[in-house]
């Protein structure tokens, strides 16, 4: 361990030795220092700080004041010597951060896992792990509180001046302790001199205590009635929550409407009585108002933090000290919830909710998936882990089917009262040529048709599709030229935006957010620019004027990143729907997913081909994804919903079984497929990539790290592949060309094996020029 940081040590003069032990600590930066951190002093004063407790560590030759984890802790001294250091010659840890974070151990213990499984250096792990607004302590108070101090028997009263014996008579009226501002208010005091002075002479005593204040509101949307369980509910619930108190993984698969939340609540009470507290994930934003509003709703007595991306930085403070005081019973939140810092030994259940969501993986260091971080933490703290879905992930299948390593529990019916939606797949092609004119028609006459009638009929409406923009890109009138409108600085086409203002028309690249003005010419040639392909704006337009009707009152809203800023926005939106004010919700995958108003009796898909284009072996099971999903947000009623899924590929496996609602056939087919082509999650996989503003740089980069790599894998003989370097499908973003490479094996092991070996040959930094991405998810 010493050898790999030379220079930390030796530096400084000899000190005394006065320590109270010594501590491992993983600073916050994304270099390896040795596997589990640097070893430092811990001085007397500070010898009550925990293992998990952020502290400032001098580093380097400047000694500048790093922020950094405690993740080992010992208070024999000895122990250094046969650790090989000279403790005269270790720094002293500086002090605890201003944070005051502390993490349960078993949230060290799967950093831990992250940093290792993901090949993120240990401290940048840590450093994810916490949220800003903690960091930074936002909304934090500390407030003094004063009460009478008993005098001993025999001492004389203190002599006090008459402002002094003042300001005790009125506070020996109040009640006490009390709070500095009623003390002041109640004395008519201007500051708080007097009382200091009083505190100094023995008669009062002044405490402190610190809070977390934000203002906290979390209403419920959709309904939130009790319901009787239905038989297989019951026994579901019952299966699982036979394994309380043990680690056992579920995967609950239950089509759409199938009432598993219902189960989740279930389940949730029962950990709740047995004095243990419950996490549940959800993907993403647009998920939380529901579902979150549904199990607030249910747990009136006990106490639910929410955490999601719409709160303030001291709302979500104030959530992280109530998980971590162990004052919040349940907590409900996005992808990072899972680092929700609950005392040791009190998780009783995880609950992953539509664990096959994307939302779940993070994109940037350290990558985890949260619903394989939410299966360790379930380990770590002993307890079942419940992972549901309509669609389960092909991972979670095959761990369910194929390794036999969770239970499979189905609800294969929908809910008392719901019906299975019929789902219509409409050959777009042979739609299109039923219009005479040669404009562009996003809405074929079928899907028109139904909407009609569902309005007509009081009913609502949700359409997907899921690109943004007016339309895809951006090109001359005149093919011969072939000019299109290029991001500058990635190799990407310019996506059209129509800003509010009509006359003035942007264009933005979505790989770096880089805008420019749409030119009216070419540039190349001067003739017209048009746009191609679906975009929102324009099904908006096309519908306005095929439904005149949407116009009053706005009854048509169109959801997607440009027009949601916030979660707010989402969550007012989804209120004026669920009132009935909003007919059609129209957006991208912001509205497939989760939402359960009963009044939605048509739900039309504009293309299911969009992600069927992309060049990813994932592409059929998430066209599968998304047309089941969707359609399932209909016929929550009492009516049967249709769904209307218009393609340019009718007969595609994926789109023919989502629309017979057959998602076994599909996953077991699908499976095959993955074993006989080698990909997850029958292999397994990481990607590593160059990037550099150099082309040549970063290939000669790329291609130095894949001989190293396939040295290490050929140390562990057990066929691991190490494909590359190619270049990325983008090959430019945001000015940086990027390369990959990919590392291939049977199993997570001896994917991690060769990680750690390149990490212990530091071959690994992460940063600016390299990224790590252990599963990938696209
Ligand atoms: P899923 O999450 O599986 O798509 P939900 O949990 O959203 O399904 O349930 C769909 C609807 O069915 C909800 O409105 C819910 O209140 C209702 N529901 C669930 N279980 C029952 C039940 N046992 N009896 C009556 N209604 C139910
Ligand atoms: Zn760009
Ligand atoms: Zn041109």
């Amino acid at each position: 361990m010493s050898s790999s940081t030379p220079s930390l040590f030796g530096a400084e003069p000899a000190v005394p030795l006065t320590a109270a032990g010594f501590a491992l600590v993983a600073v916050e930066l994304a270099v390896d220092h040795a596997p589990d951190g640097l070893t430092y002093l811990i001085p007397p004063a500070l010898a009550g700080l925990p293992e998990g407790a952020r502290v400032l560590v001098p580093l380097g030759r400047g000694n500048k004041p790093t922020a950094g984890w405690i993740v080992r802790k010992s208070t024999d001294l000895a122990e250094l010597g046969t650790l090989g250091f000279d403790a005269t010659k270790l720094k002293h840890l500086l002090a605890q951060d201003e944070s005051e974070a502390v993490l349960p151990g078993e949230l060290l213990a799967l950093a831990r896992w992250i940093s290792g499984y993901y090949a993120c250096p240990i401290g940048m792990t840590l450093a994810g792990i916490l949220p800003s607004a903690v960091r930074k302590q936002v909304g934090r108070v500390t407030r003094v509180f004063y009460e009478l101090a008993t005098l001993a028997a025999d001492a004389p009263m203190p002599k006090l001046t008459k402002r002094q014996r003042e300001a005790l008579d009125c506070i020996r009226a109040m009640e006490l302790p009390a709070e500095q501002a009623a003390v002041l208010a109640a004395t008519g005091l201007s500051s708080a001199a007097t009382l200091k002075r009083l505190v100094e002479l023995g008669v009062l005593l002044a405490s402190k205590r610190t809070t977390v204040e934000a203002e906290w509101s979390m209403s419920a949307v959709g309904s939130v009635h009790e319901v009787e369980p239905t038989a297989t509910q019951h026994a579901v619930v019952d299966a699982i929550a036979q394994t309380l108190g043990t680690f056992t993984q579920h995967l609950l698969f239950g089509v759409t409407g199938s009432g598993k939340t219902e189960v989740y609540i279930r389940l949730i009470q029962r950990c709740l009585a047995r004095g243990k507290k419950a996490l549940l994930l959800v993907p993403e934003i647009a998920l939380t108002p529901q579902t979150a509003g549904r199990i607030v709703a249910r747990f009136p007595h006990s106490r639910v933090a929410i955490l999601h991306s719409g709160l303030t930085a001291s709302q979500r403070n104030l959530m992280w000290s109530l998980a971590a005081e162990g004052a919040a019973d349940v907590i409900v939140g996005a992808r990072s919830a899972v680092f929700a810092p609950v005392p040791d030994g009190t998780l009783g259940l995880v609950i992953v909710d539509e664990e096959h969501e994307t939302g779940y993986k993070q994109d940037s260091a350290p990558r985890y998936h949260g619903r394989d971080c939410a299966i360790r933490r379930a380990q770590l703290a002993q307890c079942p882990i419940v992972l549901g879905s309509a669609t389960p992930s092909l991972e979670s299948w095959w761990n369910a089917t194929v390794r036999k390593s969770s239970t499979l529990h189905r609800l294969p019916e929908r809910a008392p009262g719901l019906r299975v939606p019929k789902v219509t797949v409409v050959d777009f092609a042979s739609e299109r040529r039923q219009f005479r004119d040669r404009k562009v028609h996003l809405i074929g006459p079928m899907l028109h048709r139904c909407m009609q009638e569902t309005l007509d009929a009081k009913g609502q409406v949700l359409l997907l599709l899921n690109r943004r923009g007016y339309a895809n890109y951006i090109a001359c009138a005149d093919q011969r030229c072939g000019w299109t409108a290029q991001c500058t600085e990635c190799d990407a086409g310019m996506i059209c935006h129509q800003d509010r203002i009509a006359s003035l028309q942007w264009v933005r690249c979505h790989h770096c957010q880089a805008e420019q003005q749409l030119p009216k010419i070419c540039p190349q040639c001067g003739k017209s620019v048009t746009v191609f392909g679906l975009g929102t704006q324009r099904v908006e337009e096309e519908l306005l004027s095929l439904l005149p009707m949407l116009e009053e009152g706005k009854s048509l809203v169109r959801v997607d990143g440009d027009t949601m800023q916030t979660a707010k926005h989402f969550h007012d939106c989804l209120a004026r729907f669920a009132s009935g004010e909003i007919r059609v919700l129209m957006g991208t995958q912001m509205i497939a997913k989760g939402l359960d108003f009963p009044n939605v009796r048509l739900v039309g898909v504009i293309s299911a081909d969009t992600a069927l284009s992309m060049p990813d072996f994932r592409a059929s099971e998430r066209t599968f994804q998304l047309v089941s999903q969707v359609s399932g947000r209909c016929g929550r009623g009492g009516d049967a919903g249709r769904a209307i899924v218009q393609t340019f590929f009718p007969d595609n496996t994926a789109i023919r079984l989502a629309a017979a609602h057959d998602f076994e056939t599909f996953a077991n087919t699908e499976l095959e497929d993955r074993r006989a082509f080698g990909l997850p999650p029958a292999r397994r996989l990481a990607r590593l990539t160059l990037k550099d503003a150099s082309e040549s740089k970063a290939h000669a980069d790329a291609e130095q790290l894949t001989r190293e790599i396939q040295a290490i894998a050929a140390q562990g003989n057990a066929g691991a592949e190490v494909r590359g370097p190619q270049a990325a499908r983008i090959a430019r973003v945001n000015g940086s060309y990027r390369f990959e490479i990919e590392l291939q094996h049977e199993t997570a092991a001896e994917i991690s094996r060769i990680l750690a070996a390149a990490r212990s040959h530091g071959l690994l930094q992460l940063g600016e020029h390299l990224a790590v991405d252990v599963d990938p998810v696209s």
